[in-house]
């Protein structure tokens, strides 16, 4: 990593914490490894991706159906899934020290800290186990899902038969995952505890590919929707070697953080690896019946799978710049509209002559619409300043003009311009920049 690229990193992770976006978790203990919290401007954030990526998976459509499920599930899905025998990395012990490490990432037969010999690799499994009920035994043992997806497979057919819905058709869901990685790192990059946004496509075989290459254009003009650069984003194309077991065809959609190109979402074609072995585990019959042409099939999965931590991420690596202002440098996070955690900043010009009355009652007209933010305290310039480096749209200040002629100024955050707007039209200036 370039040390303007690190430098990078280490101000995004700076701003996050000062700003109320993302603290270490439990940090008063001295914080808990590779968990993070989100803060009062991160959590906005996060749920405004969340929401994007909904609308535009099921909302805007009609062959798209939501679901919420549990995150315990029963033991017999991790079998059936292949996780309990194949979600595994090899590692390898030092005997000296007894740190882990990574079969891949240490060269040679040497412990990279303490230089003691190392153990042969074992595979250790990913999935986090507990126990559920009163009694720690081996019958008792559940696992932290390591995917969301394997909780619409089982659900394949309550929904195909609690709704209307026919081939082709998807379900889509947004929730937790938990991964007992060996090497979490860079930021919320990588963490044990993450969230996915996941969506399985349910096709007819023999089409399969032709929804796969529609679900990897649609998936990446959805990056660019949300305000990141194209030229920031790109495919990278699964070869023979990397390839899962379940996949037919598998494309990352990879974005270029301050610390490499990364994968950001995968999308693959599953075939009908997953029904099948749920048909097989549970004996339940998973197979789609046709009633146009009479056939029974197990369809074929495409799935999209993307993170929404990372994609928050790749939201605040994208939109952070630093430009000298007036001999001072100004902050400012571009984010798009859509995802700003704060859409508007309202401030009365000085505190009196009537302006934090007429500010106050403007806040209260765009609050039942959008996350507004009130401030009166301090030089305006500061002000500004304090919203740019949140990565606020627009702000509106009140001055004596808008007493006189009920007009407030409202300043872009990119190009710093300010214009003279009529208070009775905000609502309607905003609606045309901001929805
Ligand atoms: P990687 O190779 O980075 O471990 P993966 O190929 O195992 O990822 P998938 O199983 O395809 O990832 O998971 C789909 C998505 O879930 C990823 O593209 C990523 O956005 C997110 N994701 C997976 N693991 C993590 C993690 N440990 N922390 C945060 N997000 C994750």
């Amino acid at each position: 990593m370039g040390e303007k690229q690190s430098n990078l990193m280490d101000k995004i992770v700076s701003l996050c914490r000062r700003r109320g976006f993302i603290f270490q978790s439990s940090e008063i203990y001295g914080g808990l490894d590779s968990c993070y919290d989100y803060g009062p401007l991160g959590v906005e954030l996060k749920r405004n991706i969340k929401e994007a990526w909904w609308r535009s998976m099921v909302r805007e459509r009609e062959d798209i159906v939501g679901l919420d499920a549990a995150i315990l599930m029963h033991p017999k899905v991790w079998e059936a899934s292949g996780h309990v025998e194949g979600f595994t990395d090899p590692l390898v012990d030092c005997k000296q020290c007894k740190r882990r490490f990574r079969a891949d990432e240490v060269e040679g037969k040497r412990c990279p800290v303490c230089g003691g010999e190392l153990t042969e690799a074992r595979q250790f499994n990913l999935m986090f186990k507990t126990f559920m009920g009163p009694v720690e035994d081996e019958a008792s043992i559940v696992y932290l899902r390591p995917e969301t997806a394997q909780g619409i497979y089982v659900n394949f057919l309550n929904v195909l038969n609690s709704t209307r819905l026919k081939i082709p058709f998807g379900i889509a869901q947004i929730g937790k995952a938990f991964r007992n990685e060996i090497t979490p790192r860079n930021f919320i990059f990588r963490t044990r505890e993450f969230e996915q946004m996941e969506m399985q496509f349910f096709v007819k075989p023999g089409t399969d590919q032709e929804w796969f290459e529609y679900w990897r254009e649609k998936r990446m003009q959805w990056y660019i929707d949300l305000g990141i650069r194209p030229q920031k984003l790109r495919f990278h194309k699964h070869g023979e070697d990397e390839l899962a077991h379940y996949a037919a065809a598998a494309y990352d959609i990879q974005y270029e953080f301050p610390f490499g190109w990364r994968e950001l979402e995968g999308i693959h074609n599953r075939t009908d690896f997953d029904l099948s072995r749920h048909m097989q585990y549970s004996g339940k019959d998973q197979r789609y019946f046709d009633d146009a042409t009479r056939e029974r099939y197990i369809p074929y999965i495409i799935e999209t799978s993307a993170g929404a931590d990372r994609t928050v991420l790749t939201v605040l690596a994208d939109a952070y710049d630093e430009e000298e202002v007036e001999g001072e440098i100004r902050i400012v996070m571009h984010f798009h509209p859509k995802v700003a955690p704060i859409k508007v900043g309202v401030f009365p010009l000085v505190k009196r002559d009537g302006m934090p009355e007429v500010a106050r009652k403007i806040e209260q007209s765009l609050r039942r619409y959008w996350m507004v933010f009130y401030d009166e305290s301090g030089a305006i310039g500061r002000r500004y300043r304090r919203q740019d480096e949140i990565g606020t749209p627009y702000c509106v200040t009140v001055d004596s003009q808008t007493l006189q002629d009920q007009t407030v100024t409202v300043r872009d955050r990119d190009s710093m311009q300010q214009e003279r707007v009529p208070m009775d039209r905000l609502v309607e200036y905003f609606r045309e920049r901001l929805d």
